[in-house]
């Protein structure tokens, strides 16, 4: 007999009974402290007041309706997403992975749309990571993720992150568009050079390429702005979002220019759920909360602080930890051990975090954390490293 429950994830043996800000309070009656928010999905922390009065309010009213009627909370929601981005329009959907598949076909949409429709590939980079659908594993340019999949979906071309020369050379006359995540999460919090993005901009002005940025898990203030595009100083000509962007309830957007919003015509995309009242009433209380004055300066300040305390970690501890990587409060540590042991030895410590690619451990805080849970993250960190090296 197999377990019911299909096996394709290993979890930890620990579940939560219930959230408070940046803590988890685990079935084995102690208490966590939460720097892995879900993989960077709540941002606002557990049971943040505005998310539970919201999703309460709306759940007592209408949950879905489909996008058969009107949805008012999805037509407040765009407008408040087009005002704070680069953007003209925006769709919803559930998730990341269906947020870039939308991403996807808009490209090759477009393209059909002004009379090239042999323009449909997209090149991509190695070792990145866009979702887990056909067309998004075939993105990422990961053999693990396409293994036992069968032929990979056609269109996807893939360069070593960094070298413009190299994303030159694969251009080819049915080249759409470049994809790119601009600080690489799950390959480690690999920060994409700014002057490389900027670099990638004008390489697609000059050859009439569409720049699409997945910000699944870099925007909605992670990085300490709204999307992590703003640090580079341009725009991408689409973006996606999901993650923190329903802080826990599944919702997922895909963000364009005009150019290429008016191609995606009636009938030609949709999904039964996305954007449905419910979870337009939680992203909108989501995106009302982050951009409120002051918050994303204070993932700013907390980030600084977070940044001080952990270079203090490393260099306290050099045999353990290689190096600190990220922006705000997405940040990275590069280990010198497994980095699966530290992972353990922190969640044994109480430190809930989550590991990534080239051996780095996560530290995804909500976004609302405050001076005492950094100091208690620094010094657990520091007992953990200690308890390693005299292991
Ligand atoms: C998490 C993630 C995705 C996939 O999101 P899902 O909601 O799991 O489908 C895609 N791209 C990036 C950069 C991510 O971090």
């Amino acid at each position: 007999m197999i377990p019911a429950l299909l096996s394709n994830y290993a979890p930890a043996d620990l579940s939560f009974e219930k959230g408070e800000g940046a803590y988890l309070y685990g079935n084995d009656g102690r208490r966590y402290l939460d720097f892995a928010a879900g993989i960077a999905v709540s941002g606002l922390g557990h049971a943040h007041p505005a998310l539970v009065a919201a999703i309460t309010d709306q759940a007592s009213k209408v949950w879905h309706v489909s996008n058969l009627f009107r949805i008012p909370g999805q037509e407040v929601l765009a407008q408040k997403l087009v005002n704070a981005t680069f953007a003209d329009a925006v769709y919803f959907c559930n998730s990341g992975a269906e947020a870039n598949e939308c991403a996807i076909k808009m490209v090759r949409k477009y393209f059909s749309h002004i009379g090239e429709p042999e323009k449909y590939r997209i090149i991509a980079f190695e070792n990145s990571f866009h979702g887990r659908t056909l067309a998004t594993i075939a993105a990422a340019g990961q053999d693990k993720l396409l293994a036992g999949f069968g032929p990979a979906m056609d269109g996807f071309d893939h360069v070593a992150v960094g070298y413009i020369d190299l994303v030159e050379a694969a251009i080819t006359d049915e080249t759409a568009a470049i994809l790119i995540e601009p600080i690489m999460g799950e390959g480690g919090i690999r920060v994409v050079e700014p002057s490389f993005l900027r670099a990638l901009r004008d390489l697609c002005d000059e050859r009439g390429l569409l720049l699409v940025f997945d910000e699944i898990q870099t925007g909605m203030g992670r990085t300490g702005k709204l999307f992590a595009y703003e640090h580079a100083a341009m725009v991408p000509d689409i973006m996606t979002s999901a993650k923190a962007l329903g802080g826990g309830f599944p919702v997922g957007a895909c963000l364009a220019v005009e150019k290429v919003a008016v191609a995606m015509t009636v009938g030609s995309h949709g999904s039964t759920y996305g954007g449905n009242p419910l979870a337009m009433a939680v992203a909108g209380a989501v995106v009302e909360t982050i951009t409120a004055e002051g918050f994303l300066d204070h993932v700013v300040e907390m980030g600084n602080h977070l940044k001080q305390g952990l270079e203090g970690v490393i260099d306290r501890h050099p045999d353990i930890l290689e190096e600190l990587r990220g922006v705000g409060l997405h940040l990275g540590l590069k280990c010198k051990i497994e980095n699966k042991q530290l992972f353990n030895a922190l969640l044994k410590q109480g430190v809930l975090t989550v590991m990534g690619g080239d051996n780095v451990v996560r530290l995804l805080p909500p976004l609302i954390i405050e001076d005492a849970q950094i100091s208690e993250l620094v010094s657990a960190l520091d007992d953990v490293c200690t308890e390693l090296e005299n292991a």
